[in-house]
């Protein structure tokens, strides 16, 4: 019995460190994958200012060249000896008007986005550096928990190879089929008259023999084997 408590004392430990090892990890990969997503929009965001801006330039050479044909055509207004002249240089600047009007409303969205852009970008950032900052600090936390777990992890697997040459297999196979169900947990102690896995009750005759230590003994509802140390 003293041998399966011993091996139920290393599978802990080991299911301890693997817990670790293995939630670790995935936490990491979580982060990377955020900070790439982030990374990724932050991007994209920083190309569509770039395409803002070049439109925003190209609307305000546009508006200056319109601006400079409508004063050209005003200069015409007193040049012009009749009215159907100054008509059609009327309807001519109207509809270099109605041309500018529409790149002015163009111009004025590209600007608020524009403005927009910009503010995703600071926020971006600002989430980006934090996120950065906290995965290099999970990486160094990682690292050293593998580095030292992974030598404890080494010494108790020998351990545990040096401690189950003293069980038999048949119990060794029980052992295994237990853990396996029962979370980790194949050996327990008595709680009284009762089971410290599941709290089943314990025959009287059993309570005696495992106290006693004449006999190895399993709960009868959980499957654990049960000890008084
Ligand atoms: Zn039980």
């Amino acid at each position: 019995m003293e041998h399966l408590i011993r091996l139920q004392d290393i599978d802990t430990k080991l299911k301890d460190i693997n817990d670790l090892l293995g939630d670790l990890p995935s936490k990491v990969e979580d982060l990377n994958q955020q900070e790439k997503s982030i990374k990724d929009s932050l991007l994209d965001k920083k190309n569509r200012l770039k395409k803002l801006e070049v439109e925003i330039k190209k609307g305000e050479v546009n508006i200056n060249l319109l601006n400079d044909k409508v004063n050209k055509l005003k200069d015409q207004l007193f040049l012009v000896t009749n009215n159907k002249q100054y008509d059609a240089l009327m309807g001519e600047i109207d509809h270099l008007k109605s041309q500018r009007t529409n790149y002015e409303n163009e111009l004025i969205e590209y600007m608020e986005e524009k403005e927009t852009t910009l503010v995703d970008i600071k926020t971006m950032s600002t989430d980006l550096d934090s996120l950065s900052e906290n995965l290099v600090i999970r990486r160094e936390k990682l690292q050293s928990v593998i580095a030292e777990s992974a030598e404890e992890k080494l010494s108790l697997e020998k351990q545990r190879d040096e401690s189950i040459k003293d069980i038999d297999q048949s119990t060794l196979s029980i052992y295994s089929r237990v853990i396996e169900a029962r979370g980790g947990l194949a050996v327990v102690k008595l709680e009284g008259s009762a089971c410290g896995g599941c709290g089943a009750h314990i025959p009287p005759q059993t309570v005696s023999e495992v106290r006693a230590k004449s006999n190895v003994h399993t709960c009868g509802v959980c499957g654990r084997f049960l000890h008084n140390d």
